[in-house]
C-alpha cells in the first residue's frame, strides 16, 4: 500500500485527534466520576472445582457513565494509567472493597477473600501501610483480602518486591499471580516470592480443549503450582469441556461465565446465601 500519501495523512491525523479527544474526555469524565460516585464494583465468584463451593470473589471496577452507560475497565483503566488517575482509582477500589466486606461481615458472612487487582505502579513500599490503614478503618482482618498482581512485578528489584509482599502477607492477606504464563517470569524465580496462587490466564483457558498448545500450557502451569505448593485457579472458564479438562488436570478453582459473570454486590451475597451450584 502507501500509494496515496495524502489519504494516509488525513487518516492518521483524524485518528490522532479522535484519540486525543477521547483521552481528554475520559480524563475529565473520570474526575467527575470520583466526585459523583459513578464508579462501582462487580464481584465475580471464585469456585472450588471439586465441591463447587464459592471460595472468594474478584472485585472488578465498573463506571456507570451518565451518557454512555456501564463501562468496562478496558475502556478507562488504560487512560487512568496514562494520566496517573489510577492512583486515585486504586485508593477508591481498596476502600470500597473494605467497606463492602465490612457490610458483609456485619450481615453475618464468614470471612471470604475479596481479590483486588494491583497495578505495577501501586506496588510500592507504601502499599502495605495503605492496605493496613484500609483494614483498620473498616475494622477488618486480612483474611478478607487477596491481592492479584502480575508477573511483570516480579522482574525488577527482587528484594524490594519480596519485602513488600512479606509485609502484605504478615497482615494475613494472600497474593495471587494474575495472567500467569503471559509474562516472562523465570520459573526458578517464582519460588522466592511469598505467593499463594497462580492464576491461569483466560487466553489459555479459551483454547481448551482444541488447541493442544493451550492445553499443554495450562497443564504445565498446574504442574508448576503443585510443585511449588501453590493453589491454582483458571480464569475465563466458559464451557463444560474446559471445566472437565482443568479439573482432571488438577486445577483447584475456577472463575468464569460457566459459573457466573461478575455481578453486583447484592447478587453476590444472595448467591453465597443460596449456595448456588453449576
Ligand atoms: P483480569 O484481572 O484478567 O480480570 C478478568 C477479566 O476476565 C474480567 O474482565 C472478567 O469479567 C473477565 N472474565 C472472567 N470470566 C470470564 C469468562 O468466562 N469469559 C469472558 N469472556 N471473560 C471473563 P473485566 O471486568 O472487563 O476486567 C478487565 C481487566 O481490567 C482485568 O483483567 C484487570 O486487569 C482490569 N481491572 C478490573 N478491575 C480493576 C481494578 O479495580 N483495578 C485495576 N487496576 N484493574 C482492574
Ligand atoms: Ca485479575
Ligand atoms: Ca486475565
Ligand atoms: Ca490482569
Amino acid at each position: 500500500g502507501g500509494d496515496n500519501n495524502e489519504g494516509g495523512y488525513v487518516y492518521y491525523s483524524e485518528e490522532m485527534n479522535r484519540n486525543t479527544l477521547d483521552l481528554l474526555r475520559i480524563e475529565t469524565g473520570l474526575l467527575h466520576a470520583f466526585e459523583y460516585n459513578e464508579l462501582l464494583l462487580y464481584y465475580q465468584p471464585k469456585v472450588d472445582m471439586n465441591t463447587l463451593a464459592i471460595t472468594g470473589a474478584e472485585a472488578l471496577v465498573r463506571w456507570q457513565h451518565p451518557e454512555r452507560g456501564l463501562l468496562l475497565p478496558g475502556e478507562f483503566i488504560p487512560i487512568a494509567e496514562e494520566t496517573g488517575l489510577i492512583v486515585q482509582l486504586s485508593d477508591w477500589v481498596l476502600d470500597a472493597v473494605c467497606r463492602q466486606a465490612r457490610a458483609w461481615k456485619e450481615a453475618g458472612m464468614a470471612p471470604i477473600r475479596i481479590a483486588l487487582n494491583v497495578t505495577a505502579r501501586e506496588f510500592t513500599r507504601s502499599l502495605p501501610d495503605r492496605v493496613r490503614a484500609a483494614l483498620s478503618r473498616h475494622m477488618l482482618s486480612g483474611d478478607w483480602l487477596e491481592l492479584e498482581i502480575t508477573e511483570s512485578m516480579l522482574m525488577h528489584s527482587t528484594d524490594r518486591v519480596i519485602s513488600i509482599m512479606e509485609k502484605i502477607c504478615s497482615l494475613g492477606i494472600t497474593i495471587s499471580l494474575d495472567d500467569f504464563g503471559t509474562g516472562y517470569s523465570s520459573l526458578s524465580y517464582l519460588k522466592r516470592f511469598p505467593i499463594n496462587t497462580l492464576k491461569i490466564d483466560r487466553s489459555f483457558t479459551m483454547g481448551i480443549p482444541d488447541d493442544t498448545n493451550d492445553c499443554a500450557i495450562a497443564s504445565a502451569i498446574i504442574g508448576i503450582a503443585k510443585q511449588l505448593r501453590h493453589k491454582v485457579i483458571a480464569e475465563g472458564v466458559e464451557t463444560e469441556k474446559q471445566f472437565n479438562f482443568l479439573r482432571e488436570a488438577g486445577c483447584n478453582e475456577l472463575q468464569g461465565y460457566i459459573f457466573s459473570r461478575p455481578i453486583p454486590a447484592v447478587d453476590f451475597h444472595a448467591m453465597l446465601l443460596e449456595g448456588r451450584k453449576l
